[in-house]
């Protein structure tokens, strides 16, 4: 398991709600955590490991993300959205690229744990900014899909040069073509949903 990078196609995928929590899915969060805290991310959604399924991870060692007591989201529905707030934002799928963004506020949201089991939160803050940045994956949208236009120009430079070295290293045969990946992430999907 690696997290991939944009322009790689399991960010435009759409996920699919898990059909059941087994010892597999636990298995996939218990080592997309591990990637996440090895890359010192606050989040990190299936799709950014070629995983189209709904499920998302939190960083629990952060002290935002302690309060909320969760770590493993599956299946995460956000029910409301209260208030608006702009911040930075930034993403493992993209490393080094920073934009400030507006995101609702406050948030209420449902989704199972580990255990298979729901449960409901509402969160504010850091957490809430992290819970929508990792909800927008599982549906193939990216923080850079949401900037401002004058924002999004300041950092055009920086997302034609990810897509220029994504495209290198699929003609040198590092990464497959986007049909082949494509084939597998329906494969994945059958699996899993
Ligand atoms: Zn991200």
């Amino acid at each position: 398991m690696q997290i991939v990078q944009y322009p790689h196609p399991a960010l435009r995928y759409a996920a699919k709600p898990v059909r059941e929590v087994t010892d597999e899915i636990r298995d996939i969060a218990r080592q997309m955590i591990e990637l996440m805290l090895g890359a010192g991310g606050i989040g990190l959604a299936a799709n950014q490991v070629g995983l189209p399924i709904q499920l998302f991870v939190l960083n629990a060692e952060n002290e935002a993300a302690q309060q909320i007591g969760q770590s493993v989201f599956i299946n995460p529905q956000i029910t409301e959205r209260k208030g608006i707030i702009e911040e930075e934002e930034g993403c493992l799928s993209l490393p080094g690229l920073y934009a400030k963004l507006k995101r609702a506020a406050k948030i209420q949201l449902t989704a199972l744990d580990q255990n298979g089991n729901p449960f409901q939160l509402t969160a504010e803050g850091l957490v809430s900014r992290a819970i929508q940045h990792e909800v927008d994956h599982l549906h193939g949208i990216l923080f850079i899909d949401k900037l401002s236009p004058l924002v999004k120009l300041g950092i055009i430079g920086q997302v034609k040069e990810f897509e220029r070295k994504y495209r290198q290293s699929q003609l040198a045969g590092e990464i497959p073509s986007d049909p082949e990946i494509r084939r597998q992430l329906s494969e994945q999907q059958a699996v899993h949903t």
